[in-house]
């Protein structure tokens, strides 16, 4: 039985080393799916879906977006960990990346060790909106209100590790006041109970609420961003409305699972480059109070480089403030 076994693998590893290359260099010859583990219709999905146009262009194949939501980003992320590492299978996430291993303690998957990154897709700044008939009509008021009225006012969230939770977690600290949170699998369903007045206020990237507060269906009382944006030139920075501290820029990256091979990375790469450079792609960013990632941020070394930061960063801001999933 032995020699039989033996041989039996030999020939095995003899035929994947033959074939391993040449497929690599093919790819892709097939459909790419990425995921974004949100709902569909929300800020990161958004995101995706406008870069995937000029991608699947340059891979000359299509891409399929797919809405894994659920426990703030992170069963999306563990799906692409545990994918084959083909290039077949990528994975859209924005910061929860660098959060998600702070907050679960029973994390399925490590943000570094099981993802090869390709790049820096964009930074989206955020803001803090209401539905139109809730009380409060500026920051300052909405933070007084929300310290009287504490159990009764809703925040909206996508979940622990979102964006929408990190903001919501920074804003809670920054005012001393713990509030009910209502959380959602992407802040695309929130905003349509925010609309409906299901839920009071959230706060979210503009790419999610920028047609909403010009449309005049939500409220907004601040900006994330250091500036004003030229979209909502009405619209303050959270430190001019009275948080000089607190500013949040949500960055999202395109990852493949890792063991992903080099030739079909330096592809999605190239292709991450188109879509960053796509006069479109620029122009609609811009309409959503942002920008793409610039040729250097679009690279596997700076989102390698930002997402080690970033879990640094955010690992005591996370202890301190006391947030951890169940
Ligand atoms: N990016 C959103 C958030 O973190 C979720 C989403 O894309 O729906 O709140």
């Amino acid at each position: 039985m032995r020699p039989v076994a033996l041989v039996a693998t030999v020939f095995t590893a003899a035929a994947f080393v033959a074939a391993g290359p040449a497929l690599a260099q093919d790819y892709p010859t097939g459909p790419v799916t990425i995921v974004v583990p949100f709902s569909a219709g929300g800020p990161t999905d958004t995101v995706t879906r406008l870069v995937a146009e000029p991608m699947s262009a340059s891979l000359g194949q299509q891409i399929v977006v797919q809405n894994v939501g659920g426990a703030g980003g992170t069963l999306g992320a563990t799906q692409v960990a545990k994918a084959p590492p083909d290039g077949y299978t990528l994975l859209l996430h924005h910061i929860g990346m660098s959060t998600a291993p702070s907050l679960y303690p029973d994390l399925a998957f490590d943000p570094v060790k099981d993802f090869a990154p390709i790049g820096l897709v964009a930074s989206v700044p955020m803001t803090i909106i209401a539905r139109k008939d809730f009380p409060p009509n500026t920051l300052q008021e909405l933070i007084a209100y929300v310290k009287e009225n504490a159990d009764t006012v809703t925040y909206a969230n996508a979940g622990i590790g979102a964006a929408s939770h990190l903001c919501g977690m920074l804003f809670m600290a920054a005012i001393d006041t713990e509030l009910v949170t209502v959380p959602y699998q992407g802040t695309g369903p929130a905003m349509t109970d925010l609309i409906g007045g299901q839920v009071d206020f959230m706060c979210d990237q503009t790419t999610n609420t920028t047609g909403q507060i010009l449309g005049g269906e939500v409220k907004a009382y601040a900006v994330t961003s250091p500036e004003r944006l030229a979209n909502l030139p009405d619209v303050p920075t959270t430190a001019e409305a009275g948080l000089p501290d607190f500013a949040l820029g949500v960055w999202h990256g395109l990852y493949a699972p890792a063991g992903t091979p080099q030739a079909a990375l330096d592809k999605l790469e190239t292709a991450l480059q188109a879509a960053v450079a796509d006069p479109t792609v620029a122009e609609r960013f811009a309409e959503l109070g942002t920008a793409p990632a610039t040729a250097e941020e679009a690279t596997p070394a700076a989102l390698g480089k930002l997402l080690t930061e970033q879990i640094a960063l955010w690992k005591p801001l996370i202890e301190a403030a006391g947030a951890k999933a169940q």
